[in-house]
């Protein structure tokens, strides 16, 4: 008996696979589980189809010139090159833009891409959308952890930025996109292996080419995992600290009562081949009357001693019902000034697209913790 591979849609899986956000491991595996590809042809095929995918970032199959028409329409037949739908795009007055990026029913997450940032600009990435951790300062803490984001939900916001931009193919010269930063919603180290995924991808040379030096991960202090992310990524590592004793980091950034900030600096010190080239940055918010006084700045100069490090002073950026001010500009000015003279660069990093809410800490996005079967439901509704 014979039997006929019925491609019609009727019979495809609810949802059809995107390879668009894939790894080189999954396009391969992917191309050999459909049976499309024999095994011995997969690793050369998936190389092909990564470069049509992440270097010229094409959205529909007919443009792979170099792969025949026949598996073309097997590849069109099981796999889409899809990107989540993206709900709503902003461009603050400075030229900021924010995407509100929709990854299933009812689950957003906010990305934003910032000019004048690096060489260029910067694309500030979510790895959760929600976060666990409840920072008192930060708009994204206050909403529940809804899940974390795949690897392919973290590259696709890249392709998404990508599209808009219109930075196809992607280029070594005059781009607009030249450093990722994990600055967005979540905490990137209680989602490492996807973040680790999404890095590897958004990382390759023969793709979209981001070095991991352009690659910076912001961690609010998961200890235990700093070491692991050196290890598996060798990205630039960026530490929320915003306080120089326990008392008040407690406060700020509640994790800090599992792990101290001696335990944190210890970790930090471990980061693998830091050195004047490849330093450590260090986010201290400002907040007025809180952890901003000259004597504040002076610790923290005492604290970064022999750490090869950078100060980012960030200046609080307010949202609806935030407890907090921002400290005045006198005192910010005085207080990088305090870790300037010691021999920091301390940037104040001016606030960008606050007025589209974009700016850091204030991303937050409507979507609200699902039960696991009104999930299931609502992705079925949505494939069929
Ligand atoms: N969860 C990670 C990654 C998010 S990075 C982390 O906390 O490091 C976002 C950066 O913006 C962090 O340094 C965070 O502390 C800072 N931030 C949060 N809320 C802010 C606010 N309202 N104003 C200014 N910075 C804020
Ligand atoms: Fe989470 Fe970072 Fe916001 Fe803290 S600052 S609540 S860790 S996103």
């Amino acid at each position: 008996m014979s039997t006929t591979l019925d491609l019609s849609a009727a019979n495809r899986p609810a949802i059809t696979p995107s390879l668009a956000g894939m790894t080189r491991n999954q396009i391969r595996d992917s191309l050999i589980a459909t049976g499309l590809v024999e095994e011995k042809k997969a690793k050369m095929r998936s190389g092909q189809i990564w470069r049509w995918v992440y270097q010229y970032g094409i959205t529909g199959f007919a443009a792979m010139t170099d792969i025949s028409k026949e598996l073309r329409e097997g590849l069109g037949a099981h796999f889409t090159l899809a990107r989540p739908r993206l709900t709503e795009r902003q461009v603050s007055v400075d030229g900021t833009r924010k995407y509100l990026i929709e990854l299933s029913p009812g689950v957003e997450c906010e990305t934003v891409f910032i000019p004048g940032v690096g060489r260029s600009g910067a694309l500030c990435v979510s790895s959760q959308v929600g976060c666990t951790l409840n920072c008192t300062f930060c708009h994204t803490g206050t909403q529940a952890l809804v899940r974390n984001l795949t690897a392919a939900e973290i590259v696709q916001q890249v392709l998404i930025a990508k599209d808009d931009l219109a930075e196809w193919p992607s280029r070594l010269e005059d781009r607009q996109i030249t450093n990722v930063v994990f600055m967005g919603m979540g905490e990137p180290l209680y989602n490492l292996d996807h973040v680790s995924d999404a890095i590897d991808v958004i990382s390759d040379g023969e793709g979209i080419g981001i070095g991991r030096r352009r690659i910076t991960v912001s961690t609010s202090g998961v200890v235990p995992k700093i070491e692991e992310l050196g290890a598996r990524t060798n990205t630039m590592l960026a530490i929320s600290l915003h306080a120089t004793n326990d008392a008040l980091r407690d406060e700020l950034v509640p994790l800090n009562k599992k792990y101290p900030i001696a335990e944190l600096l210890e970790a930090i010190r471990a980061y693998p081949e830091l050195s004047n080239s490849k330093r450590v940055t260090f986010e201290y918010v400002m907040l007025k009357g809180v952890n901003d006084s000259p004597g504040e700045a002076k610790a923290l100069v005492r604290l970064l001693q022999g750490i090869p490090s950078k100060i980012n002073l960030i200046p609080f950026n307010p949202w609806p019902g935030s407890p907090y001010e921002c400290s005045d500009w006198d005192t910010i000015e005085r207080f990088a000034d305090i870790v300037n003279k010691a021999g920091y660069a301390s940037p104040i990093r001016t606030p960008r697209g606050r007025d589209i809410l974009a700016a850091c800490g204030q991303l937050r996005s409507e979507s609200v913790k699902q039960r696991a079967s009104e999930k299931r439901r609502l992705e079925r509704e949505a494939g069929a």
